[in-house]
């Protein structure tokens, strides 16, 4: 039987990409949006040609309310989660004396809180089977701090925390726990730099150029499959050897 992934923020960019690449590989999949409905509707199509079941569910994952009803849709529909991945993601670039509170708690809610709601939902189904993978999207800025994304970068310093602990938690429960820290990739979340800021960051890579979402969708592949059946409570950066 066909195994399902929900992907969290799967309407665009890394999210989107990593959906294709499960629906390629047989995976019933679940695509969580937010705002990009008419985006999530287009992939939805896109990966019903496939042959595989998906279902593009609209939930803010900062949201308990919102995520507890997308798992009932999910159990309904699928039975439950075999693999997760918490990628919805915000970012605001901002001094830290102006990011007003409403931003940090959207920033936390987002990317932290979502990772806590969505495990805790995912988690009854995985220990059942005693088996599944969670993974994580935390970023580079996480264990490097970027200037002027402070509570981005702790927002995703604190998912590796978060990771390594559940990790220990529920390997006993044959359940993976691993993170991935991409570098710069290329989505809308880096729309707010402008080409030369885009080369400069580039330049600060060894291989010279910024990453695709596709190659982060690869990693994240191999992490929810056998082939990674000892990898857990990782934090795996893919950043094109970023040494800025
Ligand atoms: P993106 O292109 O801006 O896409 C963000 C995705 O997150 C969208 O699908 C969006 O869905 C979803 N999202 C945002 N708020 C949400 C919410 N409240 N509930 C549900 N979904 C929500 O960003 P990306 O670059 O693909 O980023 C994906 C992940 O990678 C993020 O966690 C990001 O922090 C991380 N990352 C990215 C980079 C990079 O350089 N791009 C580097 C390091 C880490 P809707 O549009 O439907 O709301």
């Amino acid at each position: 039987m066909a195994k399902t992934v929900l992907i969290s923020g799967a309407s665009r960019g890394i999210g989107r990409a990593t959906a294709k690449l499960f629906a390629s590989k047989g995976f019933n999949v679940v695509i969580n949006y937010n705002n990009s409905e008419k985006e999530a509707l287009i992939l939805e199509n896109e990966i019903r040609l496939l042959g595989v079941k998906t279902l593009a569910i609209k939930a803010n994952v900062a949201n308990l309310i919102e995520v507890e009803n997308m798992f009932k849709i999910i159990k309904e529909n699928f039975g439950g989660v075999d693999i997760l991945v918490n990628n919805a993601g915000v970012s605001k670039f901002s001094l830290a004396q102006d990011l007003t509170e409403t931003e940090f708690d959207k920033i936390f809610g987002v990317n932290m809180k979502s990772v806590y709601l969505l495990t805790k939902y995912a988690l009854d189904f995985m220990i059942s089977k005693k088996s599944g993978a969670i993974i994580n999207i935390s970023s580079m800025w996480g264990e490097r701090g970027a200037s002027c994304e402070s509570a981005y970068s702790a927002s995703k310093s604190a998912i590796i925390g978060y990771t390594k602990s559940l990790a220990k938690e529920l390997g006993l429960s044959g359940i993976r726990v691993n993170a991935v820290l991409p570098g710069v990739i290329d989505t809308d979340m880096n729309a707010c730099f402008s080409k030369e800021e885009l080369d400069d960051l580039a330049d600060s890579c060894s291989l010279k150029r910024i990453g695709k979402p596709e190659e982060v969708a690869e990693l994240i592949y191999f992490l929810a499959s056998e082939k990674s059946s000892y990898i857990t409570g990782q934090a795996i950066a893919i950043d094109g050897g970023f040494i800025g």
